[in-house]
């Protein structure tokens, strides 16, 4: 048996996985032939594996800077990756913390909104999140996260939010449990998927409860964070999803896609009001974190090369295509009674498989995952529902390879 414990994977039902000998475009190839890749290893993967720019940006780098001390020292990948963050980020996000996973970009984000309010000294603390949501794996993001199965052993350990239900049609009700919390006071802030609930099942909702959240924000003075760790980079058809709503979060959080998904990094952006909270003569004030890799050179220079493509190459009108690619295909299964609630936003499309017991452990996910492996193509559904989440390089005969596994599924 290897010595190697995979995530998210039972070693007592799952039989060895293939092996990943190299990556190009959207395939992956291993001991047992090409897959597809369809939900960009975990979502991280943007333009393709193994794309030319990213890959020579890391040659560069590593052949004269590596990792470097990053309290008390700076260098260029990593100043004109923040300039150009700052750039592209919705407006008023000025300043660039970096981390290197979506997780720790979320246990920023938290410390920086908490941090905020005691500089303040406003004694706000609580934290509200959407029901179903996700933000990692820490103790502090699944604290922020749905509860259930993944984490019920860690229960002790998580502190306490309040949860919105999750918005449907207009999302009046979410709308209204939030404004009755956010009066009730001591509200510190809003953390939310924007649009897109990922791992909670690729849930969809509105740009207009998105907005309409940011205003409950600014009439009770709080902050919002936008977790785009999954949607951002042009997931949903805009750079950012918190594009479609014209909203700017007063934080934002950004790994996954950032580096292409070459090599891991991740960023939380703030607004000039949390920084300058955090900027005194009084070094209590201090923002205390950090990991040792923060800002890594190489992973910058990755970065910066994975946002110069959104600068100097057609990507909107890629997205565009993109997305409605995915949209015929998803519209070819309309009336198949063996699926149920499709659903898109942008680039990302899903349905449901329609069984008598749904759920995260529902036991047509694994066979699912079983039968697209034969066919070369690598999906990995969430409970019952499957979704395809590819790489934007993908061709109409790829999507069409990913579509063709989940059409033949005997559910
Ligand atoms: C994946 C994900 C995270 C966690 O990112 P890691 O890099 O796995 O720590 C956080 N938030 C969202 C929305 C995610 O999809």
């Amino acid at each position: 048996m290897s010595a190697v414990w995979h995530p998210f994977f039972q070693h007592g039902t799952e039989p060895a996985p293939p092996r990943a000998l190299s990556s190009e475009g959207a395939f992956v190839h291993t001991d047992r032939g090409p897959l597809l890749d369809a939900i960009s290893s975990w979502w991280v993967v943007t333009h393709g594996h193994n794309q030319p720019e990213i890959v020579e940006a890391i040659r560069r780098t590593a052949g004269h800077l590596d990792q470097v001390i990053f309290a008390g020292l700076t260098h260029e990948p990593a100043e004109e990756l923040a300039e150009a963050l700052v750039d592209l980020a919705p407006a008023g996000l000025e300043h660039v913390f970096f981390s290197d996973s979506g997780s720790t970009a979320v246990e920023v984000a938290l410390k920086m909104a908490l941090g905020y309010w005691r500089h303040e000294g406003d004694g706000r603390h609580r934290i509200a999140v959407i029901e179903d949501s996700y933000h990692g794996d820490t103790i502090g993001t699944m604290s922020v996260g749905e509860r259930g199965v993944f984490n019920a052993a860690y229960d002790p350990l998580m502190f306490a939010v309040d949860r919105l239900p999750f918005p449907t049609g207009d999302g009046a009700a979410t709308l209204a449990a939030f404004e009755a919390l956010a009066a009730g006071g001591q509200m510190a802030a809003l953390i939310l998927e924007p649009l897109v609930l990922g791992a909670g099942g690729m849930r969809m909702y509105g740009p207009e409860v998105l907005a309409g959240l940011r205003a409950i924000c600014d009439r009770y003075d709080v902050l919002l964070i936008a977790d785009e760790v999954m949607t951002g980079w042009g997931r949903t058809g805009r750079l950012w999803a918190c594009d479609h709503a014209g909203v700017a979060p007063d934080i934002l959080c950004t790994s996954k896609g950032l580096t292409g998904g070459v090599v891991p990094l991740a960023a939380t952006l703030a607004s000039a009001r949390i920084f300058e909270a955090h900027r005194s003569t009084d070094r209590r004030r201090t923002f205390f974190h950090s990991s040792s890799y923060t800002a890594n050179p190489i992973a910058c220079a990755a970065a910066l090369a994975q946002v110069r493509l959104w600068q100097s190459t057609p990507m909107q009108a890629r997205l565009e295509a993109l997305t409605a690619m995915q949209a015929a295909r998803l519209a070819a299964l309309a009336g198949d009674d063996r699926f149920a609630a499709p659903r898109q936003c942008g680039t990302i499309a899903a349905i449901d498989l329609v069984v008598p017991e749904g759920g995260y452990l529902a036991e047509v996910g694994p066979r699912m995952r079983a039968h697209s492996m034969q066919e070369g193509v690598l999906l990995r559904p969430l409970g019952n529902t499957v979704y395809v989440l590819p790489p934007y390089g993908v061709t109409e005969a790829d999507l069409d390879l990913a579509w063709g596994a989940i059409a033949s599924f005997q559910v």
